[in-house]
């Protein structure tokens, strides 16, 4: 059920995320973010403090907490910086974001702020990057906002010869410089040139971030070297915090109380009781067709309800996929009926999670909802069994759920919280954390159906991603959301997933409550930058012990970081960068042992089946790849083996036009298998693999792929000579 578990599916092989701020400049909903920061006004002595090591032209990670005007420190570094140059000779800025909607924000912001001042700013964002040249944006422009992929990229191929083109990087959440990311890798580009012995100039770094983080630390040590290893990866000289005007900040930046509450569960659960006895029966269903069951995953003692569960079940539903039987009418029939039980399981569990969190009839009602689904597609002898048995016990389900003693004791909780806050301070704006996305809609509905609280008129707000069973929300729509909670004072509460806690900019609000809701410590000082007002506090409201456990531990790897980086800041600026300088010669040595293998492309031909019934539906030879990224299959014989149907959303994206869906054409089996789309002047399908099974011909083994770009064959342009006129 977590958001970042469930990525992928149709809209992944359309639209990546990148790509849809296409959609915000047509934005209907007009939005009024942009002016109110970003009038030219006098930095506050903190805002000069943090900028006066990036003016003495250090590498510096600027740390402060969020809220207090970061993005302020930065054009006055980036003033300072360009005009320092002598006649004749010019700064080149670039400012990188990670996430599309800081993107948009900061390149209003420069182009308002520097404009003026008769600096040429421009921006490239996935969106952009296929119609412009960025080697001409980069020439042509002083100043310029990029995702980090786009350099990433232009590095790579060449369109950007070196870094050396620019006088000065800054990262956005530069805590985020680790692993593979964009960040790391421009940053690998710039420590190659560094290390190497070119004698080009590098441009000055700096880093922007609340929180450093520690990673897994387990003393100020370990947090000394974590935050060290960071520094070395963006050549960092010098941290800057605010310490001489700390109460000046501490006025801009209100640290809201933070309140633990410990709820209970329901003592007794009628309703769990009910759906894990459905939930045995499919399991013996399923193990009564195939009873090695047991012998796939390595995942023990799973309990019903659970996150465990749901990766069990994944774990076991991939696996039975590539199930083979001899007789392949056998293992098409067994494979789906797996299938169908698996999907089942899922769905039952994810209504447990529900029910645990939110009201048992918004968990019935989820369960319904799907069940009116099955009924509605082919609904085999199989579904139709297990129909029957969720039916079975419906009204049994039903009157439990209707019954006031069967209340959660943690929704109680919320009400009275919220009851009190609002009597306290009726003007009182609260965002709602909760983990999943199937929680935000239980709990919008809970307070609107709820007579004592129905005056909140809750808002939602989720990620862009698509889970399994919910679309995202578009970026477009995000921000009417949030408009709609900044400019109408009736919308008292906003309830957001986790994505809403990083970027995204929301309106002063008083009241944060994590409803049974943990994070790293990164997330959590961001978090409590929500709560800008005086007065405002934080509630973390679990029935788990573990969660506050938890959380206690955040705030104590907080106090742990700020030590620590405390301490780094008394060491003598030589020896600093002399550790950070050993740190990059030994993960270069890394780097480069490591070599860039690229993997060799499998020319064998292979079979693609239907992931559900294993029906075959084309070879990989007659697979084409279209822009670098989709992947349509050419020939009449896979016209036959998919059925379409017109698509509730169509939409158009470059040369795309989003017209249908496409499905298994076996009778009860209807996978979904992609999309159909008008692309230029052809309607071609376009599929995707985590809907396939992939079989050697030559071997018969099978394999699942999730993503394209993790399955190595030999991949053919799509060339249009090659269509049927
Ligand atoms: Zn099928």
């Amino acid at each position: 059920l977590e958001d970042d578990e469930m990525e992928t599916s149709d809209i992944q092989i359309f639209y990546k995320e990148e790509s849809e701020c296409q959609n915000l400049s047509q934005n209907s909903c007009p939005s009024s973010e942009v002016s109110h920061i970003y009038t030219p006004v006098k930095p506050r002595n903190y805002q000069l403090e943090l900028a006066l090591p990036a003016k003495e032209g250090k590498n510096t990670i600027i740390c402060a907490p969020t809220g207090c005007g970061k993005t302020f420190v930065s054009l006055l570094i980036c003033e300072h910086h360009l005009k320092k140059f002598p006649q004749g000779q010019k700064g080149k800025v670039v400012f990188f974001a990670v996430q599309l909607p800081v993107y948009e924000q900061q390149k209003s912001v420069f182009s308002n702020y520097f404009e003026r001042l008769g600096y040429k700013v421009a921006g490239v964002s996935g969106a952009t990057s296929e119609n412009v040249s960025v080697k001409q944006i980069v020439e042509n422009n002083d100043i310029i906002i990029l995702t980090p992929q786009i350099l990433v990229n232009s590095l790579k191929n060449g369109t950007i010869p070196s870094l050396s083109v620019f006088t000065l990087m800054i990262f956005d959440e530069c805590h985020n410089t680790g692993k593979h990311h964009p960040y790391n890798m421009i940053m690998f580009n710039y420590l190659d040139q560094k290390l190497g012995g070119s004698s080009d100039p590098l441009p000055q770094v700096i880093g922007l971030t609340a929180s450093v983080g520690i990673g897994d630390a387990k003393s100020t040590a370990e947090a000394v070297e974590y935050i060290c290893r960071l520094c070395a990866s963006l050549d960092t000289s010098v941290i800057a915090t605010v310490k001489d005007n700390l109460e000046e900040l501490e006025e801009i930046v209100y640290k809201p109380q933070k309140f633990f509450r410990k709820v209970e569960s329901r003592t007794t659960d009628r309703f769990k009781c009910i759906i894990s006895q459905l939930m045995r029966e499919t399991e013996s269903l399923a193990k009564s067709i195939f009873d090695e069951i047991e012998g796939i995953s390595q995942i023990r003692n799973r309990e019903f309800g659970t996150q465990k569960y749901e990766q069990w079940i994944v774990t076991v539903q991939k696996a039975c996929t590539v199930f083979q039987l001899p007789d392949k009418d056998e293992e098409s029939r067994i494979c789906k009926a797996l299938f169908l039980y698996t999907s089942h399981l899922r769905k039952y569990n994810d209504a447990l999670i529900i029910n645990e969190h939110a009201r048992m009839k918004d968990a019935l009602d989820y369960l319904k909802d799907f069940f009116t689904n099955v009924r509605a597609a082919g609904f085999d002898e199989i579904e139709q069994d297990l129909t029957r048995r969720f039916e079975e016990k419906l009204q049994k389900l039903e009157s439990v759920s209707m019954d006031p003693s069967n209340e959660n004791p943690k929704l109680k909780d919320l009400c009275f919280i919220l009851q009190e806050e609002y009597h306290l301070n009726p003007e009182s704006r609260t965002i709602l954390f909760v983990k999943t996305r199937a929680l935000v809609d239980a709990l919008k509905k809970w307070i609107e159906e709820n007579s004592e609280l129905s005056f909140l008129k809750p808002g939602i707000l989720t990620g862009r991603g698509k889970t399994n069973q919910n679309t995202g929300m578009t970026l477009p729509a995000q921000k009417c959301a949030l408009d709609a909670f900044r400019t109408n004072g009736d919308k008292k509460i906003l309830i957001a997933t986790s994505v809403a806690d990083e970027g995204i900019d929301i309106a002063e609000c008083n009241l944060v409550i994590l409803y049974e809701y943990v994070g790293n410590v990164i997330k959590m000082i961001q978090t409590r930058g929500r709560g800008r007002a005086r007065g405002s506090k934080c509630f973390l409201l679990t029935s788990n012990a573990v969660v506050i456990e938890k959380e206690k531990i955040n705030i104590y790897k907080e106090k742990m970081m700020n030590d620590s980086i405390s301490m780094l800041q008394t060491w003598n600026e030589a020896v600093f960068k002399e550790k950070v300088l050993q740190i990059q010669i030994q993960e270069k040595v890394i780097r480069d042992s490591q070599g860039k293998v690229e993997p060799v492309p499998d020319k064998e031909n292979k079979k693609l089946l239907c992931r559900k019934c294993k029906a075959f539906a084309c070879y990989t030879v007659d697979i084409r790849v279209v822009e670098e990224c989709h992947y349509t299959v050419v020939g009449d014989a896979f016209r036959k083996c998919f059925v379409s149907k017109l698509h509730p959303k169509p939409k158009s994206f470059g040369y795309f036009e989003k017209r249908a869906k496409i499905f298994c054409a076996r009778p009860n089996c209807s996978h979904d298998w992609g999309i159909h789309v008008k692309y230029k002047i052809f309607e071609i399908p376009v599929i995707k693999i985590e809907s396939f099974v992939v079989e050697d011909i030559a071997t018969g083994a099978q394999k699942l792929y999730a993503k394209w770009k993790d399955f190595h064959f030999e991949k053919i342009p799509f060339d249009a000579k090659e269509m049927p006129k």
